[in-house]
């Protein structure tokens, strides 16, 4: 979601005559969008701005401008610490960018806008164009959560849940393939929780299908608990509705999941991927999973690894537990690191070989790729198949916006090679 903030920014930005520099010293404003989700994100912010004033020292130093999920949740302690910081702005309200910029010129105190209204910020935005002309572009069309899981800070940072109209995406949807975008990934913290009036995320995916250039649908990321039976069924119905779901789990024990107020049981979460399956036998699934929550038993990461043995996910996120200040887990009694550790390095292996598994299962077989660039040694195209999976193949063609299949020819952890195959799209089989 950052991806598609920070070019909505420059958006706001162009529209005032700022230009993106490729040379940070030419840099006459610096904004640093920031994420909240890891541990020491704030420390990182003010290690970015000691790195800018070695740059700027003795000269005229930028604007400084701090966005994103720290900018909310430490935009205080931020402007009080760094006297270099000329303004805060929270993620609901970078569309104040103008107002800011120019309360800095007039020298104007500093500023801090951290406010919740999304309405507003998306009210702005329509009248800017998205000028994002990659072959895949990210489209925000939810925002926020309601579900407070303990250990995640976005309902704190990001706010309530909010979605934008249908007829709003559909416009900057159309406006996104008039500039080439092929693919499009519908975001939202929890974005299968999209609902305006009456309208719901399968609605929106049924709407945007009827965009003729636009080739590929996608969505992230999902929470359980609002995988209804018509996006279920959408799996079945949208052809440009890509087979590969990020569905985030957390934990396979059931105890553990209560304990994070995860609000679903592992059997709901499988009963969804098993009517998935139905419905289209190709899908494939990646998670997340938080090693050693508070009170993680042996016995709870056993039901742990055992999900992941059932599902078999072609990706899984996997961190050991990290206590966000403000947080309801934060204040838990931790699991011992040192078994939190153990325990991240078996289920990282047994992911690993899983992945390992599937990816070898890809080899000689051919997928769908629809390529987005030339890759710096300017021999290679780097595309992406159906699942997400990052495709390279030597090529002097310039393959850009293009779908091709191709037949996967070996591949190492991260990337799948293969050849530009000549059987017509309509004989692909996925893999
Ligand atoms: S559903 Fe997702 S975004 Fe919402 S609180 Fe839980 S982990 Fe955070």
């Amino acid at each position: 979601m950052n991806e598609y903030d920070s070019n909505r920014i420059y958006d706001i930005a162009k529209k005032i005559n700022y230009k993106k520099t490729k040379n940070i010293e030419h840099a006459d404003c610096y904004i640093l969008n920031t994420c909240h989700i890891r541990e020491k994100a704030t420390d990182k912010v003010y290690h970015d701005i000691g790195r800018l004033k070695k740059i700027f020292k003795g000269k005229k130093k930028p604007i400084v401008i701090i966005t994103g999920c720290v900018a909310q949740a430490e935009g205080d302690i931020l402007l009080k610490n760094e006297k270099y910081i000329d303004a805060i702005l929270g993620p609901q309200s970078y569309h104040l960018l103008y107002e800011t910029l120019s309360n800095i010129e007039k020298k104007i105190n500093k500023l801090n806008f951290t406010e919740f209204d999304v309405n507003e910020k998306f009210d702005n935005l329509n009248s800017i164009k998205n000028s994002c002309n990659d072959v895949s572009s990210f489209l925000t069309v939810q925002e926020g959560c309601n579900k407070f899981c303990k250990f995640c800070v976005v309902p704190y940072t990001r706010g309530p849940e909010f979605s934008r109209s249908i007829d709003e995406l559909f416009n900057e949807c159309n406006d996104l393939v008039k500039n080439g975008v092929k693919e499009i990934t519908l975001l939202g913290q929890n974005v299968n929780a999209y609902y305006h009036q009456g309208n719901k995320l399968s609605k929106l995916i049924e709407k945007i299908s009827s965009i003729k250039k636009l080739e590929r649908i996608r969505y992230t990321t999902s929470h359980p608990l609002d995988f209804t039976e018509d996006l279920i069924e959408a799996h079945k119905n949208f052809k440009k509705l890509m087979p590969h779901i990020h569905l985030p789990i957390q934990s396979g024990s059931d105890k553990i999941l209560k304990q994070m107020n995860r609000k679903h049981t592992t059997k709901e979460y499988l009963d969804i991927i098993y009517k998935l399956k139905k419905n289209n036998s190709e899908i494939k699934f990646s998670s997340d999973f938080i090693i050693g929550y508070p009170g993680e038993t042996d016995k709870d990461f056993e039901e742990t690894l055992k999900l992941l043995n059932e599902v078999k996910y072609i990706n899984s996120y996997s961190f050991i537990f990290s206590p966000r200040p403000g947080t309801p887990s934060a204040n838990m009694a931790k699991v011992d690191y040192n078994v939190a550790k153990e325990r991240l390095v078996i289920f990282q292996r047994i992911a690993e070989e899983i992945k390992i598994n599937y990816r070898k299962s890809l080899f000689n077989k051919i997928g769908s790729v629809l390529f987005e660039n030339r890759m710096k040694n300017n021999l290679d195209f780097f595309g992406r198949d159906q699942f997400s999976n990052s495709i390279v193949v030597k090529t002097n063609k310039n393959l850009k916006g293009k779908i091709k299949s191709v037949k996967i020819t070996g591949g190492n952890q991260n990337t799948l090679f293969g050849e530009i195959d000549d059987v017509p799209e309509k004989e692909i089989f996925a893999a």
